[in-house]
This record gives C-alpha cells, structure tokens and sequence, in this order.
C-alpha cells in the first residue's frame, strides 16, 4: 500500500491499533501529523571522536565492535549492564542501570555506535546510558547517534527513538513524491526552504543553522495558511450573506452620546462608528469588540442596540451568567427606557416566548427553540468565548427571507491585535485599549509566605479606614488530596471569618444555586459583606465599583491574562484599589511571570508576556476557544505575521492553483494546521 499524508497512523508499518491509540494521546492521527510531530529539542551527539581521546564531560559518539556485555551488581544492589567496545585506538567501557533487556540487543563481536557523557565510575572512564544503534553506519545516516538527534514529545510507551524510526522511514518513503507548496518567486524573496528539505531538516538537520531554517519555513506555511483561511472566510462571508441594512439615525445616537453621564474613550467612539457603519451594509456585521475589563463595551453595544430599535428591529444581548444579564438588563434599561425603548429580561427562571420587546436580555435561554424573536436584526455576545459555535449559531441563523442579523461579540480576553486579525477570519476586529477616563492603575504585588500576615493587617486596616470591599479569590471549591497547596473557598472562608473575627465574610462559587448565586452577589454589592471569598467565577463582568481589593490565593495557577482579568474587578469606582497576587512558589520563573503584573497594566500586552512563558496552548486555552494551535510558528513572531500577510498579497489567489498544493489544499480543508 502507498504511503499517503491523510492516511489514518495505524496503517503505518510497525505502527498498528496499540501505537496509534499512543500517538492519538500526542495529536498523531494521520501521517501528516507524524511527519509534522516536531521535536521539542536536540541531543547534541555530533561530536564523533575515536575512543582514545574521549574526556571526561564530554557528550561525543564513538563508533566500535562489541567485545564482551555482562550484568553485575554494586555494592548498594542496583543492577548494572556493561559492554566493552572498541576501535582502533583502543576500548571503552560502557554501563547502563537496570536495563536488564540490552543482553538480547548487545551482542559481542557486531558493531555499534554510542552516542553519550563520558564520566568517571570509581577509578576508571566510562560512557554513562548512552543512546546506541547497532551494525556499520555510514557518517549522515545513523537516526539516534553521531548527529543532532531529535528529542520528541513523548507520551507513555511511545519512545523518542521509536518515533526516529517511524518518521525517517515516513521521510524515505514520501519526501520524493512531496510537492513544492509555494511559488518559487515567493521562496526567492523571502529565502526559504524548499518543503521536502525542511521536512527532513526538521527532524534531522545537519546542524543547528539548517534546522531553524527548517522551522522558519515550516512556520511560514503555517502563518500564511492562517491569513489564507481569513481571507477565503471574508470572501464566502460577503459573498453569501446578506442582512438587514439599517438607517443611521445620526442626530438621534449623536444626542445620545452626548447625554451619557461621561464623555465616552477615543477607542468607544471609533469602536461605535465602526459599528454603525457595518450595521448600515447589506453585508452583515461580523465584529469582534476586544476591550480589558471595565473598558467600556457595554455602552458601545447598547448604543448599537438603540440604533437598531430606532429601525423598528430587534437586538438579543446573550450573556453567559444571570448575574450578567441582570447586570446587563439594569444597566441597558436605565440608559434606553427613557428614550422609549422597551428592555426584556430572558432567564432560566423567567421565560417568556415571543414578546415584543426592542431589546431582549438573556442567558442560554435565549438560545431556546421555543423562544421566538420577531424582527431580530442584531445578535450581541459578551463574552463569546463562553459560547460554542453552535450556541452562537443558533442566534445568528438566517430568517425567513434568508437575511443574517449582525452580529457583535464582546470579550475580555485579552488577545493581542496582530494575533486577532491574523486569525478570526471574517471577523473584523475593534480594540478598546484605553481605560476611561478618571480610572486609576491598580497597585499590585506578588504577596510571598513570609509576607501573608502583614498583608492581612494591612487588608484589615485598609477595610477600616476607606470602608472598601475585598475579594479573595481561590482556585478550587473544596480543598483535595492531591493539590494541598492549592486553596479552595470552602477551607479558606472558615480561616478569614477567624482572622477577621468582627467583618462580614460571604462565600461564592459555582455550585451555589443561580438564585444563591445572584443574592449574593447582591449583597456584596449593597454592602452586607466586608470581604467575598470566592471561585473565579467572578472573573466575568461583575461591577461592584466599592471592591478596592482583590487577593488571588494560588496566583501560579492562573495565567496572566486571566489575572488580569480578576484584578479588573477592582478599580471600576474612583478610589485606588489594590491587588495581592498570594503565592507559596519560591522559583524563580513562575515568580518572575507574576511580577509582569506589577508593572504591566495593559490585557493585551501581558497576553505577550505569558506566551512567551507558557505558549499559546496554556496561554488561549486553544481547545476551548477553538483557537487553532500551530506547530511552529508563533504568534508573537511579528516579522512573521508581517512577512506572511504581504506574501498573500502578492500572491494572485484567483489564479493560484490550490491543487498544485496538496499539503496546503489538505491542511485547509481539514480547518486546522
Ligand atoms: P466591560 O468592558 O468590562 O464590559 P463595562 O461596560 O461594564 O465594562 O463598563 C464598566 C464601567 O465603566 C461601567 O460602570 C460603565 O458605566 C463605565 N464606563 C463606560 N465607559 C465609560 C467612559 N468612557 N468613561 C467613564 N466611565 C465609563
Ligand atoms: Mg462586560
């Protein structure tokens, strides 16, 4: 059978059903997801050297006859296997520790290579544990020693040298028949590899120069796919979609403006104008709002929404929470009811079904078959990432005559811009990235063990004086075996009722009742409890502008982004607020990744900074978001992005022949590279 890319890996010779269910676990479904398992680093077993001049210290590769192989044990009991081979200039003992299975491998009188540390054991020089592959080697062809070997991500009973093996004999078998993907004028300018080259450089490159050539074209592909699939999602979205157009009652929105209680950010006005001039297209809205948290977006959506009602349509604003709807309902009926715009509230617990209203509020409810809104013309999520596709589809689906509503999405994660226009496709993108005006920057520190109790004095006095709220955050809800240093609310809210014997201490998480939830939360806000002690469930929008202090317990566990996020729950009123990052870690790195807080205030620009602690995987929570994940190219790289979006440009797409392209067509259709 003829080795193809889209084959399933099981197919793969000396693969079969026990292997690939292994390699499911790294990602490998197909062989174009093996060739393209790329290797998390090198060994460095270049140095090839005859067994006279080996050192001590020194990583080399010997080549030799087996003389003799034998077991023993030391005087502490552990087992040990050793060989001795040697060359011409003479012979090296080599041991191992307890792999009792090598007599079957290592037999006397064949010849192998070794590639490891040489190290003294007692008095005499040795090569510790070393890789090995048996029988005479050409220079160049050996897979695990004399060169730079790759190290993969492994999984349990996938081994890196097994998977050397599986994907030098993919290599063999499919570099010949891998066609170039890319136009040569294009490889000319931007000096890249050829795709078969880099493919083998990739795993096996000569030194470490070739193998970063080799990703960097690996990595192009990967990027200029990405503005690939944008650019064909636009066009498919403007050339089948068709919405509602909608007047633009400008004097109407400009009054509105200008009766709002502040005068609105540079970034709300742009963000607005941009929405109204999409809501009067016959293409409809697809718009991303990405603005930190208490920059501002719900105001821009309202104003959205009422110049919708002006057109006698209707808006749904879908929020993932009840406590956000009903936020959402307080604060978009006290703004749009007085200029005689009617605000429906839709929860679990108060359904209704088709009533007229210009502006439906809601959870998932809304989402429901049952309900019926008549005349919808504008779909708003907050928060979209909490929603599927299909969730969102549901409210977006075309009507009757075939016309799509707009639609607005909103959210707090903080994605930097080049990244978002990079990768969400159709969607156009408008960024909030001034706080309003009179906000002031929350004060934040890293809080070590040492440190917790003057922390705590300080949080009581603070209290006392300025009469401000505190929120402690904690990861879990109930304290586990397993994770015993990592706080749950339910330990730690018995602890502070202690420590602070004479202040109200109230307690959320995700398994109180919506109702327990929302009164609560109510109570928070009217004051009842000094301090919440609470699950990250209060990282979405909740406005509670008297919380001048938030702690977070087991900060390590979060990622900066969504630290950033919970820290926002402070600081929405005008007093200065404060946020204590409580952590027991003493390394350096996770230490040094918190401290970004101190000083970076802006969502977006600690997104960078945690990807390049943590990779976009950790950092996106790709899985969830749907983000799809790269294998080498990053979306930090600006050059790249940059590089990548001019190539297409320059690329005459009408005329460029995708099918010349398998492995670009294939990885475009699959959706995901
Ligand atoms: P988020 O972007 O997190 O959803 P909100 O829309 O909830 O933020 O806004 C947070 C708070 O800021 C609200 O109380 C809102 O009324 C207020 N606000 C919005 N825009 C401005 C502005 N330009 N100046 C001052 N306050 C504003
Ligand atoms: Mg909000």
């Amino acid at each position: 059978m003829d080795i193809t890319l889209d084959m399933p890996a099981r197919y793969i010779p000396h693969v079969g059903p026990t292997m690939s269910s292994r390699l499911s676990r790294l990602g490998i479904e197909t062989v174009h997801d093996f060739l393209y398992h790329i290797p998390s680093r090198f060994d460095d077993f270049s140095l090839i050297t005859s067994i006279a001049r080996v050192q001590p210290g020194q990583t080399v590769t010997v080549r030799g006859t087996i003389d003799r192989f034998g077991s023993f044990f030391t005087k502490s009991g552990k087992k040990i296997q050793e060989a001795k081979v040697s060359d011409a200039s003479g012979s090296l003992s080599v041991i191992w520790f307890n792999q009792p299975y090598l007599r079957t491998v290592i037999m006397p009188g064949e010849s192998i290579a070794l590639s490891g540390p040489i190290a003294w054991f007692g008095t005499k020089l040795v090569m510790n544990s070393p890789q090995f592959e048996m029988g005479e080697k050409e220079p160049g062809i050996s897979l695990h020693t004399g060169r730079l070997v790759p190290v993969y991500p492994e999984t349990e009973g996938v081994t890196s040298k097994w998977m050397r093996t599986r994907i030098a004999f993919l290599l063999q078998q499919l570099l010949p028949s891998v066609r170039e993907t890319l136009p040569d004028s294009l490889r000319d300018t931007y000096n890249l590899m050829g795709l078969s080259d880099a493919l083998h450089a990739a795993h096996f490159p000569k030194n470490t120069q070739e193998s970063s050539r080799a990703l960097h074209r690996i990595a192009f592909d990967e990027m200029l796919l990405m503005h690939l699939r944008s650019y064909t999602e636009k066009k498919k979205w403007t050339e089948t979609q068709k919405s509602i157009p909608m007047k633009g009652y400008d004097p109407l929105i400009d009054t509105l403006i200008a009766s709002l209680p502040f005068v609105l950010t540079q970034d709300q006005i742009i963000a607005i104008n941009e929405i109204r001039s999409d809501l009067k297209a016959t293409v409809p809205m697809n718009r991303i709002l990405i603005g930190d948290v208490g920059s501002g977006k719900t105001v821009v959506a309202a104003i959205a929404m009422y110049l919708v009602a002006q057109n006698k349509r209707t808006s749904a604003l879908l929020a993932p929470t009840q406590i956000l709807a009903q936020q959402h309902y307080q604060t978009v009926s006290q703004l749009l009811e007085p200029l005689g715009v009617s605000v429906g509230l839709i929860t679990g617990e108060s359904k209704s079904s088709g009533v007229p209203y210009d502006i439906l509020i809601g959870t998932h409810a809304l989402l429901s078959k049952k309900l019926r809104i008549p005349k919808l013309a504008l779909v708003v999520i907050d928060e979209q990432h909490r929603f599927g596709v299909e969730q969102r589809a549901i409210l977006t689906a075309r009507n009757k005559q075939g016309k799509t509503p707009h639609s607005l999405m909103m959210t707090a994660t903080p994605i930097p811009r080049t990244m978002a226009k990079t990768m969400l496709g159709s969607t156009d993108v408008s960024i909030l990235s001034q706080a309003p005006k009179g906000r002031q920057t929350i004060k934040t520190w890293v809080v070590p063990k040492t440190k917790r109790e003057s922390a705590y004095k300080w949080i009581g006095e603070q209290v006392h004086k300025t009469e401000g709220q505190v929120f402690i955050i904690c990861p879990l809800i109930e304290e586990s075996e397993t994770l015993t240093t990592v706080k749950a609310v339910t330990g730690e809210v018995e602890r502070i009722r202690k420590r602070f014997p004479t202040l109200e201490v109230g307690l959320l998480h995700g398994r109180l009742k919506p109702a327990e939830k929302t009164s609560v939360l109510q109570d928070f806000k009217n004051k009842r409890y000094s301090i919440l002690v609470a699950t990250p469930v209060v990282e979405v929008g909740i406005d509670i502008p008297n919380a001048t202090i938030m702690i977070i317990e087991t900060a390590e566990r979060f990622g900066l982004g969504q630290l950033h996020q919970m820290r926002g729950r402070v600081g929405r009123g005008n007093l200065q607020s404060y946020c204590l990052l409580f952590t027991e870690q003493e390394d350096e790195r996770p230490l040094t990744r918190l401290k970004a807080l101190e000083t970076v205030h802006s969502g977006p620009m600690l997104a960078d900074i945690d990807l390049s602690f943590r990779g976009p995987g950790e950092v996106f929570g790709t899985r969830q978001h749907g983000l799809p994940l790269f294998k080498v190219a990053s979306f930090s790289d600006i050059q790249l992005i940059k590089d990548t979006q001019e190539a297409l440009n320059t690329l005459n797409l009408e005329s460029w022949d995708l099918s010349l392209f398998p492995l670009l067509r294939d990885t475009l259709k699959k959706g995901t590279i």
